[in-house]
């Protein structure tokens, strides 16, 4: 990995793929939605790839979704639109890029981001937005609009499930082309009929980080 999100430390011990997918036999049997089975997961699969850093899940459809209501109003919402990358409450997130605050909420519903950063990048004349989702609490008195980071500079902390919408521990990382408007906010997960309309607008974020 070219890039960190992560503690620079941590991504020394190594990245390894999670799989949410409902392709996962594990999650036939167990409800990804239980933070403790959740995290059990992660923790066995760190000893067996010999990694620490669980990183996946660009559009991956995942069951987590498929049974919480927040993602079934109408239509199924249940592809992933960001990657995660999974690791401690209080691991350091780092800026991809220089880049200044878009805009930043603590998007609170159970479920959602929970604080939730944006910054707005200037790569070789285009403008891309980069999100950083299910952040602390005590970082979103940091933030500002309009505030420059540094590329690597540290711009947050991975929530804990109290504060981050009720997950196990991790960073959603998710690169725009367009923020349509949104401000702290965007779709990060979406209906396959709707993948169509983020297609050029929602970057896959691997690209950015290999
Ligand atoms: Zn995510």
């Amino acid at each position: 990995m070219k890039r960190h999100l992560l503690d620079p430390q941590l991504s020394q011990k190594g990245y390894f793929p999670l799989d949410l997918s409902i392709n996962n036999p594990f999650w036939k049997r167990n409800d990804v939605a239980d933070i403790s089975v959740c995290h059990e997961y992660i923790e066995q699969q760190r000893i067996s790839h010999g990694a620490f850093l669980a990183i996946g899940g660009y559009l991956e459809q995942r069951a987590l979704y498929q049974k919480n209501e927040r993602f079934n109003k109408g239509i199924v919402r249940d592809i992933h639109l960001g990657v995660d990358i999974w690791a401690p409450a209080g691991t350091t997130v780092h800026a991809m890029y220089d880049g200044v605050v878009h805009s930043y909420a603590h998007n609170s519903d159970p479920g959602n981001y929970g604080p939730t950063l944006i910054l707005q990048h200037n790569i070789d004349g285009q403008t891309i937005y980069t999100l950083y989702g299910h952040l602390s609490l005590d970082d979103v008195n940091k933030w500002e609009v309009g505030y420059r980071f540094r590329e690597s500079e540290i711009i947050a902390h991975l929530g804990t499930p109290q504060e981050n919408g009720g997950y196990s521990p991790h960073l959603h990382f998710q690169v725009m082309t367009d923020m349509k408007g949104y401000q702290g906010d965007f779709p990060g997960v979406a209906a396959k009929e709707e993948l169509e309309q983020y297609k050029d607008i929602v970057l896959d974020p691997m690209s950015f980080l290999e």
